[in-house]
């Protein structure tokens, strides 16, 4: 597939969004005045995939172990800038008024940051005329072409990689022990942007030692993560294998969002 790319200044991408943060993302997100969401979803993993599993791989470098009960699992935690209708950095003209340091994804839009993603324009916010044959060439058979947009790919994933041992920390640090089953739902944790901010700020500056010792290792005294669901089968398939899990309703309760991908069943 060969796609053709230029940006019309639309500004569709830049409403109603949840936009994935790096952590130092998120710091200046927050030291802007804006809010932040952690979602976390948990991956079982009783065993460890074989090394040519490239999807497991890739899933293995963006989360850090847990246990959940007995059953191993992986916990993924994604910080998002989050906002209702336009981005706060949206100016009148569509205009970015963070342009210099907008977020990577925000520079890698309308290409897709996840490997085992294909870009397709049908999905994107983009106009039809974004897409006008001639443009700048951004994918040749299949590949992204563009050197500045796989550049930007390339540090985004190594920053996801290397973000993930302050994530674990501030989850210990706020207390936050539940996840949505990964592909069926986010849990949504929304502590205040003050008490966000002076967490982000400790865990970032710790060193990442003990951590990393604890994520080789996950030890008997490591935070037990509990699974919810608003699917009772979920709830019964996982608790059968020996995890901690829960219903929820869907309309959230007093410490998370529950944001299933399916309707709820009981
Ligand atoms: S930070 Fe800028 S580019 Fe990103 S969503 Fe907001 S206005 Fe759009
Ligand atoms: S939706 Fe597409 S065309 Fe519109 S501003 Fe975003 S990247 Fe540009």
């Amino acid at each position: 597939m060969d796609i053709d790319f230029g940006c019309t200044m639309c500004g569709n991408c830049c409403h109603d969004l949840r936009l994935p943060l790096t952590v130092a993302e998120a710091l200046a997100w927050l030291g802007r005045g804006n809010e932040v969401q952690i979602l976390c979803e948990a991956l079982p993993w009783p065993e460890e995939p074989a090394a040519d599993n490239l999807q497991a791989a890739h899933k293995r470098r963006r989360s850090f172990a847990a246990m959940s009960g007995s059953l191993p699992t992986r916990i993924v935690v994604i910080l998002t800038g989050a906002f209702a209708g336009a981005c706060p950095n949206l100016q009148a003209d569509m205009r970015c008024r963070i342009y210099e340091e907008r977020p990577f994804v925000c520079r890698i839009y309308p290409a897709e940051i996840n490997p085992f993603i294909q870009l397709e324009p049908a999905n994107k916010g983009c106009p039809p005329e974004a897409w006008t044959p001639g443009l700048a060439p951004l994918m040749r058979a299949g590949q992204l072409v563009d050197a500045t947009t796989v550049d930007l790919i390339a540090r985004s994933r190594a920053a996801d990689a290397a973000d993930v041992p302050v994530k674990q920390r501030l989850c210990a640090l706020l207390g936050i022990d539940v996840a949505a089953l990964a592909n069926e739902g986010f849990v949504v944790h929304s502590p205040s942007r003050e008490a966000l901010l002076a967490a982000l700020r400790e865990v970032s500056a710790v060193g990442s030692g003990d951590v990393l010792a604890e994520e080789r290792s996950p030890s008997a005294a490591a935070p037990v993560w509990r699974f919810v669901s608003n699917r009772r089968a979920t709830v019964d398939a996982l608790v059968s294998v020996g995890a901690l899990g829960d219903c929820v309703d869907g309309g959230g309760e007093a410490a998370f969002e529950y944001l299933g991908f399916f309707p709820a069943v009981g």
